[in-house]
């Protein structure tokens, strides 16, 4: 089985934080990392390729190129090869674009069975890209996936995460598969990884390398205008309440009356 995971670099953290004149996102200073989400599509990819041998995991990522590192560690994870998407054309990305570079360029590594990316990144938060990437590439997508239970002859059995459960899905293959990070336990790289991630190398494409013209790509394909970002200002100081539980709730019903709430 041919395997292909998505994966981005994002800020190691959850407090983005935004220039109130630029309206940008503030990176510098910040640690880079592999998207939480990507990581449990990697490991889900790699499960795969370990019970079915002769399988293989490609990885792509469209970012700077500093992505490089976040690849690195791919490969230490147990990634066979790996694909950065990499241009000042692609720059200004919305999701839209995004997905259109990175299906270009899973296009280009040709035949595959599963695509996994994650439900979402961890900065962008939008949860647009696995969607997008496999209505480009005209497969089916299931999306929140908790586990996978069977991979069969032309199609594979997941659960599908629901807020008071789970469906079970039957998709054909080839399909794209977004994990959560229920599905699994990321594994660690492993020090003979690391040494081996380092004598790898990392292909880097361009829009000429998956046959994209400049005005595809990038910002200039970007439908997406933002008018106004910004940081909302911290809620006010929480008020404790004390005394017996019938007390705090009468004080809670009259609080909640005096605001109107009830
Ligand atoms: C007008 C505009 C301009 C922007 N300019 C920039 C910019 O210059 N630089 C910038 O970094 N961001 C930019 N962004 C943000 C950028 O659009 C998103 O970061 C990107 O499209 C991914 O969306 P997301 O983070 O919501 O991913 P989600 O849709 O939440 O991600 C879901 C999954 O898709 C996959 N995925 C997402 N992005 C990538 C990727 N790059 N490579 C591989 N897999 C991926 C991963 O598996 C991920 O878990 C811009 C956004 C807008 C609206």
């Amino acid at each position: 089985m041919r395997i292909i995971v998505c994966a981005k670099q994002v800020p190691d953290t959850n407090e983005v934080r935004i220039d109130p004149v630029k309206g940008t996102l503030i990176r510098d200073g910040v640690p880079s990392i592999l998207n939480p989400d990507d990581a449990n599509a990697l490991e889900a990819a790699l499960t795969v390729k370990d019970a079915n041998p002769g399988s293989t995991v490609s990885v792509i990522s469209m970012g700077p190129p500093q992505a490089a590192y976040m690849l690195r560690e791919c490969l230490a994870m147990g990634a066979d090869d790996v694909y950065l998407l990499s241009s000042r054309a692609f720059g200004g990305a919305d999701t839209c674009a995004t997905s259109t570079t990175i299906a270009a360029g899973i296009r280009k590594l040709g035949k595959f069975d599963i695509i996994f990316a994650g439900r979402q990144a961890i900065d962008g938060d939008t949860a647009q890209v696995g969607p997008q990437i496999a209505q480009r590439l005209g497969i089916p997508v299931v999306t929140y996936v908790m586990k996978v239970r069977e991979l069969k002859e032309g199609s594979v059995i997941v659960e599908r995460q629901l807020e008071d459960g789970f469906e079970v899905i039957e998709v054909s293959t080839p399909c794209m598969l977004t994990a959560v990070k229920e599905l699994n336990t990321p594994r660690y790289m492993t020090i003979s990884g690391i040494e081996d991630a380092y004598k790898k190398t990392i292909t880097v494409w361009n829009e000429n390398d998956v046959a994209l013209r400049p005005e595809s790509c990038g910002l200039k394909a970007s439908p997406t205008q933002v008018f106004r970002s910004f940081t909302p200002p911290p809620k006010g100081k929480g008020e404790m309440l004390s005394g017996s539980v019938p007390e705090m709730a009468a004080q809670l019903v009259q609080k909640l009356t005096e605001k109107h709430a009830l």
